[in-house]
């Protein structure tokens, strides 16, 4: 990022200075369109995740039926209101059966349907999901902000028409993500202007941001959280705590887990937790500010624990000892605060 900040060509400039910052741009791009299984030209650079889910939603589904999962994220929900519902089992995961009933009744131009929940981590069966879709002649929006650098994505596997992604979710910085798109598919840009992303994005590159999004790309996969989670979880049971995120069997990512404390505000518990020095968030980080009933949990049948449930994210580097910092400051709190 600081090498981009030392480059002061725009990367449409023609001159040498903007050519060195087309460069850096296009190296990025690729580094990050292999991440997700996609080459270099289907990769469109945006504002974030929103701006993604916002542009694919409008681009694949202009005034026709979309349907989403109960479980998608707010940017999807806003994208397409009065869209129809597509329900979850009680473990998180979409519905196929249902799927495929509404899908053979008529099938709506669009189906969105999330990789991993960012509440619960809870995986989708994508593509599972895309096969119904591509049989029925809907097309498939993936937003795999949650997923994108937690697991292996590729584009072509989830059979995915569109795939949203950001750079925060994944170590990189704020304020920069890309849509992926199917070789050939052409979507008219949501915002227009001078011509920036070969037509499809108007607006000058944030060349620093962009680099950063590259280099959080180039990280490893986290390796060893699925068994720190495994044992955050079963001790936080002990204590009192009831997992939001299916059975052993759901799959799921390593590093997100939704743990209620019944009887317990999750705000309350936000900030006894922010006291002893552990950053959580009550429902989606992305709507704080406002603490909601989380639709999420509502619709995996758990309305009743939603607003004493928390979202626990391990970052990418934790280690034994984070886990014990956070057990020990749960435990003070649910002795204190659970009846
Ligand atoms: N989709 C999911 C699943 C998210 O968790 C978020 C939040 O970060 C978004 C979309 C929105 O992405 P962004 O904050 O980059 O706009």
């Amino acid at each position: 990022m600081l090498a981009a900040l030392e480059l002061d060509g725009n990367p449409a400039s023609i001159h040498r200075a903007g050519r060195a910052a087309r460069q850096m741009l296009e190296q990025a791009r690729s580094a990050i369109a292999a991440r997700a299984g996609a080459d270099a030209a289907d990769l469109v650079f945006c504002s974030g995740g929103t701006e993604a889910n916002a542009w694919a939603v409008a681009g694949l589904s202009p005034g026709r039926r979309v349907l989403i999962g109960a479980t998608e994220h707010d940017a999807i929900r806003a994208a397409a209101p009065g869209a129809e519902i597509l329900p979850v089992h009680g473990d998180g995961g979409a519905d196929l059966d249902a799927l495929e009933h509404i899908l053979r009744a008529g099938p709506p131009a669009l189906v969105c349907l999330m990789l991993a929940n960012n509440e619960t981590g809870v995986l989708h069966p994508v593509a599972a999901a895309a096969a119904l879709c591509r049989a029925h002649g809907a097309r498939l929006h993936v937003d795999a902000v949650q997923g994108f650098g937690r697991m292996i994505v590729d584009r072509a596997a989830l059979g995915a028409d569109t795939l949203a992604v950001s750079a925060h979710k994944m170590g990189g910085p704020k304020g920069v993500g890309a849509l992926v798109l199917a070789p050939g598919l052409h979507l008219p840009p949501l915002i227009a202007g001078g011509g920036q992303e070969r037509g499809r994005r108007g607006g000058t590159p944030p060349l620093p941001a962009i680099a950063g999004f590259a280099a959080a790309a180039a990280l490893e996969y986290p390796g060893e959280l699925a068994a720190l989670r495994d044992r955050l979880e079963q001790s936080a049971v002990q204590l009192g705590a009831i997992v939001c995120g299916g059975g052993p069997e759901t799959p799921r990512l390593a590093n997100t887990t939704c743990l209620a404390l019944p009887g317990v505000r999750a705000e309350t518990q936000v900030i006894a937790l922010d006291l002893a020095g552990i950053a959580v968030s009550a429902g989606s980080a992305c709507s704080s500010g406002r603490v909601t009933e989380s639709h999420v949990l509502a619709a995996m049948g758990l309305g009743a624990l939603a607003g004493c449930a928390i979202r626990v994210s391990l970052p990418w580097n934790a280690q034994g000892e984070d886990i014990d910092a956070f057990l020990a400051a749960y435990a003070a709190m649910a002795r204190r605060l659970a009846a």
